[in-house]
């Protein structure tokens, strides 16, 4: 992978549901840390897809009567719809029904039964058959249940082959050793760690009561197990996301692949060993979120009790979402989110400070200078704010801390609210002799909205490009979110940017 090029997955969602705000967040997440890359003029390869195969999706398609095959083609339309409702730039959608993924996964997993790190064995034990994850003693709930799905689990004795996961205990203690970002947060490191410390028992490469899968090419019989099917997409989309191109040498290994917590093992464990085990190289970093918990009681004006992605996106803008699912819940942590909430920020933030904020300046640019931004040096008592930004913006994106990061642009909108109160503009305009003073001010305030919306574009993109192009200073490279990079010229009113819902 080149040293500027920038490779960001989300899990690869399964088609037997449909998609709902967990998928959303991740996806919204990914794209933030797209678009900011791309602000940083590196080279940013996008991924997202679903995930088309194993038991529960054959058990899908048989309570609705109908082949697996046709089940995913009917499904697999919603979640390739929701990336562009969510503003999202995934650079391309994978299937893992796709041909090509499927004979790069023959091709891969042949190399790791070739290196030796495959073997043929009887499986005899627990499984959850709606995880698809066959369950250590210590992943099991009292009474043989699974801690996720509370359902029984299923006694599983089949003739199998087998991935010597064990085999990869001690590079996995050293991958953890030599990289303490490997894994983030903290927490999830450790928790990571904790289970390859636990003792690694090999598992399942192939499976043979299920015959929705990709056949393996030594033994027709079988279908590999659906895990190693689906983490390989990360790396096989590289091979044929560009007709007659070949990525893999630009963007593998993957900087990040943001993935929840309840897959937290597959993508810390299973996933790196398997790579090792194919002499690949493992991805520079897993960001493990949390869960969005939904907190029904609380009554929202408009959008009811539940916070549907869809009807947030049709009634606020897909932009208002993105938003608060980053700003509401810290990433990585789990947290609350309610539709109440959700018009809470709306109103407070959306609408009263940042939009607010936009439409002030605009119209007092308008009414006081005919729309012309003054040509001078911003006022020298926001340096202090606004020096060093971009520098701490980026640090905090290299770790994947979207809300973090989304709270310090945000303290920069108050800033500047709290600017236009202090300095009251409407005072200065009644002063001839002040004409100066108010030159600098709103010099200030369209300088200083500019910069903090080219910083909000991952996060806020149509938003963004409504309000620079109204503001006559389009480029949103990361190098223009400094104070005097760039100026403003010629300002356009326009509609407000997060109307009130009454
Ligand atoms: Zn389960």
């Amino acid at each position: 992978m080149a040293a500027s090029s920038f490779y960001v997955t989300t899990p690869i969602y399964y088609v037997n549901a449909a998609p709902h705000l967990g998928h959303a967040y991740t996806t919204i997440a990914a794209d933030v840390l797209a678009r900011h890359h791309r602000q940083r003029g590196q080279d940013v390869f996008f991924l997202t897809g679903t995930d088309e195969h194993g038991e529960p999706v054959k058990l899908a398609a048989e309570r609705e009567g109908i082949t697996p095959a046709e089940l995913a083609d009917r499904n697999y339309e919603h979640f390739k719809a929701l990336a562009p409702r969510l503003g999202a730039s995934n650079d391309f959608f994978i299937r893992t029904s796709d041909a090509a993924h499927m004979a790069k996964v023959q091709e891969v997993l042949t190399r790791v039964k070739d290196n030796g790190h495959a073997y043929e064995g009887v499986y005899e034990g627990w499984y959850c058959p709606r995880c698809a994850d066959f369950k250590t003693e210590r992943e099991i709930d009292p009474g043989n249940t699974c801690p996720i799905h509370k359902i029984p689990l299923t006694r599983e004795h089949e003739h199998n082959w087998f991935f010597r996961l064990s085999a990869f205990q001690e590079p996995l203690e050293r991958l953890f050793a030599d990289r303490p970002d490997f894994v983030r947060p903290q927490a999830r490191f450790n928790e990571a760690l904790s289970f390859i410390r636990g003792g690694l028992q090999d598992v399942s490469l192939t499976r043979r009561k299920v015959d929705w899968g990709v056949s393996v090419p030594w033994d027709p019989s079988q279908v590999f197990y659906v895990w190693w099917d689906a983490l390989l997409n990360y790396y096989t989309a590289l091979s044929y996301a560009r007709p007659g191109e070949d990525l893999t040498e630009r963007f593998w290994p993957a900087t990040f692949h943001l993935v929840g917590k309840d897959i937290l093992k597959f993508h810390t464990v299973y996933w790196p060993a398997l790579l090792m085990a194919a002499g690949l190289p493992v991805p520079e970093h897993v960001f493990v979120h949390g869960f969005l918990l939904m907190e029904g009681e609380k009554m929202s004006k408009s959008l009811g009790n539940v916070l549907d992605p869809f009807e947030a996106i049709d009634r606020y803008g897909a932009d208002a979402l993105r938003y608060y699912l980053l700003r509401d819940v810290s990433f990585g942590q789990d947290g609350s989110v309610s539709a109440a909430a959700f018009e809470g920020r709306y109103e407070r933030e959306l609408a009263n400070e940042y939009g607010n904020l936009a439409s002030r300046t605009i119209a007092m640019i308008d009414r006081y200078r005919g729309g012309e931004a003054p040509q001078v040096r911003h006022d020298p008592a926001l340096d202090e704010d606004f020096d060093g930004l971009i520098e701490q913006i980026s640090e905090l994106l290299d770790r994947a801390e979207v809300t973090a990061a989304l709270d310090q642009i945000w303290q920069r909108v108050r800033r500047l609210n709290r600017y236009v109160e202090e300095r009251a503009p409407w005072k200065l305009a009644k002063d001839a002799a002040a004409a100066g003073e108010l030159d600098v001010v709103l010099a200030s305030l369209a300088e200083g909205l500019r910069v903090l919306t080219v910083l909000l574009q991952p996060w806020l993109p149509q938003t963004a490009q409504r309000l620079l192009a109204a503001l006559g200073a389009p480029d949103h490279a990361l190098e223009a979110a400094r104070l005097g990079a760039r100026r403003v010229g010629r300002v356009e009113r326009l509609e407000p940017l997060f109307p009130k819902h009454g």
